[in-house]
């Protein structure tokens, strides 16, 4: 069931956005050639409990990291580890929430470690660039075909592939709430968005074919292709006045 939030409840769940985005800030700034994804997950840790909240992630199923920290083929759910280092070159996708005072928030984006291929930056480019353009169909009255239009559409027209076996969600006193939000539709088609609603908009967008794979860890998902991946995040309010954007730092 999706539950509308109230103004005061917007209000509360901003606190957790702003945190959340505040360690995405945090990890774009630490991110550098030699650091390990453990080392990386730490500093979201630290900063998260300094704002007085906590990650939302951790312990989520299970999983063991502040943050899901997914390099190159990797598209979501990569787990921090201290074997693994990020490289010149590689591009980083850093997904982190908190949660504080009831509320949770949740943001993702993709890094560039020092520098990185003209096509693995266009990759980039244009997943935000789809991130903007479904934050700016998620208006009350239309519906959740039209995000996904809305993100498909211009990534396909880029030459590259929306994932399909993960999508985006509602998000608020739970990380995952009604409904689903994905990052393909038809327009005109699905749930109506209403004013309270709050979601994550969160394309994942692939270099070569749509389909994913799960490694044998339980947890982390890469192109089965072997392409690069990457991934943008936005927690949105719907609201009369068209959609705001929750996760500012
Ligand atoms: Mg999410």
């Amino acid at each position: 069931m999706v539950q509308l939030k109230t103004s005061a409840e917007l209000a509360a769940m901003k606190k957790a956005c702003r945190i959340s985005a505040g360690a995405l800030k945090v990890a774009g700034e630490a991110i550098r050639p030699g650091m390990t994804t453990k080392h990386l997950d730490s500093i979201l840790y630290d900063y998260i409990r300094s704002q007085g909240a906590k990650p939302s992630f951790l312990g989520y199923g299970g999983f063991p990291g502040t943050a899901c920290i997914s390099v190159n083929e990797e598209v979501i759910h990569g787990i921090p580890s201290t074997g693994r280092k990020l490289l010149e070159g590689d591009i980083v996708s850093v997904d982190v929430g908190a949660v504080i005072d009831g509320f949770h928030g949740d943001n993702a984006a993709t890094f560039a470690v020092g520098q990185v291929s003209a096509e693995a930056q266009r990759l980039m480019d244009v997943t935000k660039e789809s991130l903007a353009k479904g934050i700016a169909a998620a208006q009350a009255g239309a519906r959740l075909g039209d995000i996904g239009h809305a993100v498909q559409s211009y990534v396909e027209a880029a030459g590259f592939a929306v994932v399909r076996q993960y999508v985006g969600h509602g998000v608020g006193h739970d990380l995952h709430e009604d409904p689903e939000v994905p990052n393909y539709g038809v327009p005109g088609r699905g749930l109506r968005l209403m004013p309270g609603m709050t979601i994550a908009i969160e394309p994942m967008v692939n270099a070569v074919g749509w389909d994913v794979k799960q490694l044998d860890n339980g947890w982390t998902v890469v192109t089965k292709s072997g392409s690069l991946s990457a991934h943008f995040e936005h927690t949105i309010a719907i609201t009369e006045q068209g959609p705001v954007i929750l996760t500012q730092p």
